[in-house]
């Protein structure tokens, strides 16, 4: 059991480049685009690309319980429009198979907007059907939903969105959730301090249920809580504040999962991360 601990990484010029650049920066967990993230399409993975990808990640001691691919922006897949929704899910059905290519074992991604033209819930039944149909004609990928901060018209804001989700997803083994600590915050949740965390991840607990915690996204927020707002600040600089981060690097639910930051300053990682292993390994002491 550990700590696996990380930032979303650039793959730029190639995806064997993440394990590369998370290993520069201390990280012992990444995230990655396995394709250009504001395309609709890229070209096929190369053999030797996923070849150079996996003896990288081997080398610098990632395993695929390490690495939480993310998929691309462009995609909703609980768009209301038929043929919109069509591009979609055929494009989540392209990311979910570049995992499966390169040895990776999950793939996060935003549940998905209803557009203001249908209900919460029809669209949510949208997502649900584009995750059982990507889990049909694939094999080894978790599908994992963030929960999003409620901004515009996002679904996966609540936990009980996510519960929605889970529970119309035919293979259960399959299905996961990444938590966003930011979009939690400003979706309503509060975090700001150890026992309010406690709280919070209670009610994720009681509605979800950590046995789907496939990931977590560490951030801290520049906006208030329930502003619904997703605006990203480096830790112990926004709102939320540090206490939070020290929960989570003392929880054992958080352990063997990649934990990544998404911060704005990438000059500060190095820095984030060492803090964040520092909190472990003081937690790890004090419980001796
Ligand atoms: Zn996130
Ligand atoms: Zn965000």
């Amino acid at each position: 059991m550990a700590y696996f601990i990380g930032a979303h990484v650039s793959a730029g010029g190639g995806v064997e480049n993440a394990p590369k650049n998370a290993a520069a920066i201390g990280a012992t967990a990444f995230a990655l685009f396995t394709k250009n993230q504001r395309q609709w399409v890229a070209k096929p993975l190369a053999e030797e690309e996923i070849l150079r990808f996996k003896q990288l990640c081997a080398t610098h001691g990632y395993t695929a319980a390490q690495i939480l691919p993310h998929d691309s922006y462009l995609i909703n897949l609980g768009n209301p429009d038929d043929e919109a929704l069509e591009k979609s899910r055929q494009a989540f059905y392209d990311e979910m198979k570049r995992c499966e290519l390169l040895g990776l074992d999950r793939l996060n991604f935003h549940p998905g907007s209803h557009l203001r033209v249908i209900s919460e819930e029809a669209s949510l039944d949208r997502i649900a059907e584009s995750i059982n149909l990507a889990l049909e004609r694939t094999k080894g990928v978790t599908a994992v939903i963030e929960n999003t901060a409620g901004q515009g018209s996002n679904l996966g804001y609540r936990f009980e969105q996510l519960r929605y989700l889970i529970d119309r997803v035919e293979d259960k083994s399959r299905v996961g959730v990444c938590i966003d600590t930011c979009h939690a915050f400003a979706a309503g949740y509060d975090l700001r301090s150890e026992e309010l965390c406690a709280e919070t991840f209670a009610e994720f607990d009681r509605v979800v249920g950590y046995e789907y915690l496939r990931g977590m996204h560490l951030n801290d927020a520049m906006k208030p809580r329930g502003s619904r707002v997703d605006r990203h600040q480096p830790l112990g600089d926004g709102l939320i504040g540090i206490p939070c981060f020290r929960y989570i690097l003392s929880n054992p639910q958080f352990e063997n999962i990649p934990l990544i930051l998404e911060t704005p300053d990438e000059s500060r990682w190095p820095e984030e991360i060492a803090r964040l292993k520092g909190f472990a390994e003081q937690n790890a002491r004090s419980g001796e």
